[in-house]
C-alpha cells in the first residue's frame, strides 16, 4: 500500500516551527516510499479561518520545497462528515448532550474536588425520548458526543512512543459536534483520513489523547485505524515552547537571512538522535528519515543552532543561487570573495560596499602612515595582473622589515577601513589598482 501522509492545519494562523516541522516530518515519511503527501486544510471552523493563512501555508511549503500531491478542504466536504455522522447515529455511537458549558464545568469541578479524574458522567445518555423532546421544545440545540466502547481496552503500537495502552472509561467521550452544528475537529479527521487513504499520521504528543479516542472512530466507520506516532513537543532553550517559539514563523526567519535549506536541515532532524547535516538536501533527508531515531524527550529547537547551520549553507550556494538578492554590480568573483565571511546572504551587501568604496580611512599613527606611503608607492610599481596583494606583500616585507600582523593590518585597514574581512588577496583585485592607491594614500596623508 502506497504510504499516505498529509499535513492538516489549520488556516487560523501562520505555520510556525513546530508546525512546519510536522509538515516536513510527514513529507519526508512519504517521500521515503516514494508515497503521497497532502496537504489538507482543516477549516471547518468557519469564523475562525481565513484565506490568508491558507495562501501564508501553502507559500510557506513552497519556500521550504515542501509540495504536497494533492490538497483537501475540509470546508468542501461537510456533506461527508454530515454522512459519517448519521452512520454512527444509526449505530448509537453518538448521542446527543444539553449540558451548558457551565454545568460541564461544575461537573468536572465537583469530580475533582473528589480527587477524581474529570470525566463524562454520561448523564445525557440517560435522559428518556421525552425529555430530550422537552428540551428540544423549549429551544435547546444539543450538542454530540462520540460513545466510546468501554469493553476493551484500546491499543495501538506507536511509531515513536512504543506500545500505548488506554483504559477507555479513563477518557470523557469526546464532543464532536457543537449546538450550533459546526465539527470539531476529531470526527472530520478521521473520516477524511480514511476517504483519502491516509496510512501514517504523525503529529505531535498533545494528540495522544485524541488517538485513543479516534481510534475507536475508524471502528465505528468500518476502517482500519492508519499507523500513528507522536513527536514530542519542540521547546526552546529556555525549556518550554516559549511564545516567541509558537509565534515563529517562516517570514520572521526568512526576514532574519535564513535560507529555507537551513531550516529543512535543521528541523528534519530535531527530535532525533541523528546529527544535523546542513548538506543534505530533501531527498537525501528523506532517504535518511526514520522515525525509530526519534526520542520521546522534548526537541529542543535553538536559533544559534539555526544561524550557524544557515552560515554552512551559504559558504556553499553559488552566484546563480543569489544573484537576484545580490547588490547591483556585484560580481560572480565578488560573491566568491565575500562569501566565506557570512552567515547570511543579505551581509553581502555590506562587504560589497566596501570593495566598491568609499571607505573611512582609519586613524594611525606616523609609522603607519609613512608605511602606507611606501605601500602605495609599491603598488604603482608592481605587476597588477598576476596575484597583486603576494607581489605588493611580499616587496614590502622586504623594504619595511615589517611582518605579521604590522605587515598586514595597516593594509587591510586603509584598502577596507575594517580590522578583519575576506581574504585581501581576492579584495585588492575587487578594490582594482586606482582605488587600492587612493585608499593607501588617503590613509597615509
Ligand atoms: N487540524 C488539526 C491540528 O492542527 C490536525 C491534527 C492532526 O494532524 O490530526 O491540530
Amino acid at each position: 500500500m502506497t504510504v499516505t501522509t498529509r499535513f492538516a492545519p489549520s488556516p487560523t494562523g501562520n505555520l510556525h516551527v513546530g508546525n512546519i516541522r510536522t509538515a516536513l516530518h510527514n513529507w519526508l515519511l512519504a517521500k521515503q516510499t516514494g508515497g503521497r503527501f497532502l496537504l489538507r486544510i482543516d477549516d471547518t471552523d468557519r469564523a475562525r479561518s481565513e484565506e490568508r493563512f491558507v495562501k501564508a501555508i501553502r507559500a510557506d511549503l513552497r519556500w521550504l520545497g515542501i509540495v504536497p500531491d494533492g490538497e483537501e478542504r475540509q470546508s468542501a466536504r461537510f456533506d461527508r462528515y454530515e454522512q459519517g455522522f448519521e452512520s454512527l447515529r444509526a449505530r448509537g455511537r453518538v448521542y446527543p448532550c444539553y449540558e451548558t458549558p457551565q454545568e460541564l464545568d461544575l461537573k468536572r469541578k465537583i469530580l475533582l474536588g473528589r480527587g477524581l479524574p474529570p470525566i463524562y458522567d454520561r448523564a445525557a445518555l440517560e435522559l428518556s425520548e421525552a425529555q430530550r423532546a422537552e428540551k428540544e421544545a423549549a429551544g435547546e440545540t444539543p450538542h454530540w458526543r462520540f460513545l466510546l466502547d468501554r469493553d476493551r481496552p484500546i491499543e495501538w503500537d506507536d511509531g515513536i512512543r512504543g506500545a500505548q495502552h488506554f483504559e477507555p472509561a479513563q477518557i470523557s467521550d469526546p464532543v464532536i459536534r457543537r449546538g450550533d452544528g459546526s465539527w470539531l475537529y476529531m470526527l472530520p479527521s478521521a473520516i477524511d483520513d480514511i476517504a483519502m487513504g491516509v496510512t501514517d499520521v504523525l503529529r505531535g504528543e498533545d494528540h495522544v489523547s485524541n488517538t485513543a479516542a479516534q481510534i475507536q472512530m475508524f471502528g465505528a466507520l468500518g476502517a482500519d485505524a492508519p499507523r500513528f506516532a507522536h513527536e514530542a513537543l519542540l521547546v526552546g532553550t529556555e525549556g518550554k515552547l516559549s511564545k516567541r517559539l509558537g509565534s515563529l514563523g517562516m517570514d520572521a526567519l526568512r526576514d532574519a537571512g535564513i535560507e529555507p535549506q537551513a531550516v529543512v536541515a535543521l528541523l528534519a532532524r530535531l527530535g532525533t538522535s541523528d546529527p544535523v547535516d546542513p548538506l543534505l538536501d530533501l531527498d537525501s533527508l528523506a532517504a535518511s528519515f526514520d522515525l525509530s531515531r526519534f526520542g520521546r524527550a522534548p526537541a529542543r529547537f535553538d536559533d544559534a543552532d539555526l544561524h550557524r547551520i544557515n552560515a554552512a549553507i551559504v559558504h556553499r550556494l553559488s552566484f546563480e543561487d543569489v544573484a537576484g538578492r545580490l547588490p547591483k554590480g556585484m560580481t560572480p568573483d565578488g560573491w566568491e570573495a565575500v562569501r566565506p565571511n557570512l552567515s547570511h546572504v543579505d551581509e553581502a551587501g555590506e562587504w560589497w560596499r566596501i570593495v566598491t568604496g568609499p571607505v573611512e580611512p582609519p586613524a594611525l599613527d606616523e609609522t603607519d602612515r609613512a608605511y602606507l606611503a611606501q605601500a602605495a608607492e609599491t603598488l604603482r610599481t608592481i605587476a597588477w595582473e598576476d596575484e597583486p596583494w603576494r607581489a605588493l606583500t611580499g616587496a614590502l616585507k622586504n623594504a619595511s622589515g615589517r611582518k605579521g600582523k604590522h605587515l598586514f593590518l595597516p593594509l587591510r585597514q586603509a584598502l577596507t577601513g575594517m580590522d578583519h574581512g575576506p581574504d585581501m588577496a581576492a579584495m585588492l583585485v575587487l578594490i582594482g589598482k586606482d582605488a587600492a592607491l587612493e585608499r593607501l594614500r588617503a590613509a597615509s596623508a
